[in-house]
């Protein structure tokens, strides 16, 4: 049985449509991604499947419940990384462990054998006492996460889990989601950064607008979407040098300063490239945030 199964899902707000007919169906133990600019609607998904909110057409089935009919029973077995730390700073981290067991009806009997594992897989070992303030943002994070696996879920619905943390915060947090995976427990998550979901996620959907736009493993995107070579090129000489790329009849992008050619051979870029000393350059292999920006575009949202 499907995790979540979504079909036609709807919401408005006022005269915006933000969710207009998403269709999800999420396996069993996979990490999936959902990802999309900035208001395309990734956050209000989410809230809707865990019937937090209402839609106002379609059908989700969580953990083999209709929402939002038995959306608390279905929450019983999730666990839920909102986009930003709601953890108490009134109470030390164990206590937030053990307040928020609560919620699922956990007594603190029940939870608190349970804190030293959590904070250990949260590498928190040792801070069960320490205040919130005391807390460097990764460790926030990391306790949101331990948090979320109190009542021990099946799916794991994460809001940017990685949103603001610095490199070494965000490999731990890796690690510890694809050990979630290794457990058998289903992720959903939703994340800005394409390099993340390539190494995450089994499968992704990429939205924009309120839709779907695409679904597939990261390897299947990149094949069937783009040319499976990519040359960045800046420098001073960039204009003359565009001129001259412009001939090769290649796809090109450009973004500020940077000029992406797309194609799978690049050797006649390259060629024009070579004694060109002040043009920088870099040839790499076409990666899925090629495939985001070339199917959303390069324009700012907010
Ligand atoms: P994402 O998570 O992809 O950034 P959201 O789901 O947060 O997108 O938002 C999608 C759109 O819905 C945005 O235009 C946002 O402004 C709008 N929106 C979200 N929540 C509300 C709300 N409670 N009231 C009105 N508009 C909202």
């Amino acid at each position: 049985m499907s995790p979540l199964e979504v079909r036609g899902l709807r919401k408005r707000y006022g005269e915006l449509e933000v969710v207009c007919g998403v269709d999800l169906e999420i396996a069993a133990g996979e990490c999936f991604g959902l990802l999309g600019p900035n208001g395309a609607g990734k956050t209000t998904t989410l809230k809707l499947c865990l019937g937090l909110i209402d839609p106002d057409a379609g059908e989700i089935r969580l953990l083999g419940n209709e929402v939002p009919a038995r959306a608390r029973q279905a929450r019983a077995r999730v666990g839920v990384v909102p986009q930003f730390d709601s953890l108490d700073p009134d109470f030390s981290v164990a206590e937030n462990l053990v307040v928020y067991g609560r919620y699922f009806g956990l007594k603190d009997r029940e939870i608190e054998p349970r804190i030293p594992l959590l904070l250990a897989f949260a590498g928190l070992a040792g801070r069960a006492g320490a205040k919130i303030q005391t807390l460097s943002g990764g460790m926030k994070r990391r306790l949101t996460l331990a948090r979320a696996l109190v009542n021990d879920p099946q799916l794991l619905f994460m809001d940017e889990p990685t949103t603001g943390l610095d490199p070494q915060a965000r490999h731990l947090i890796w690690e510890r989601l694809r050990q979630l995976t290794l457990e058998g427990r289903t992720l959903l998550l939703t994340t800005h950064f394409m390099e993340e979901a390539e190494r995450l996620c089994a499968r992704v959907a990429i939205m924009d607008h309120g839709r779907i736009i695409v679904q597939g493993s990261p390897r299947e995107l990149i094949a069937r979407h783009i040319e499976s070579q990519v040359v960045e090129v800046h420098g001073p000489g960039i204009e003359a040098w565009s001129a001259r790329a412009a001939s090769l009849a290649l796809r090109t992008e450009r973004a500020g300063e940077t000029i992406f050619c797309y194609a799978s051979d690049v050797e006649p870029v390259l060629a024009t490239l070579r004694g060109q000393a002040e043009l920088v350059y870099l040839h790499r292999p076409a990666n899925l945030e090629d495939v985001f920006l070339k199917l959303t575009g390069r324009d700012l949202r907010d």
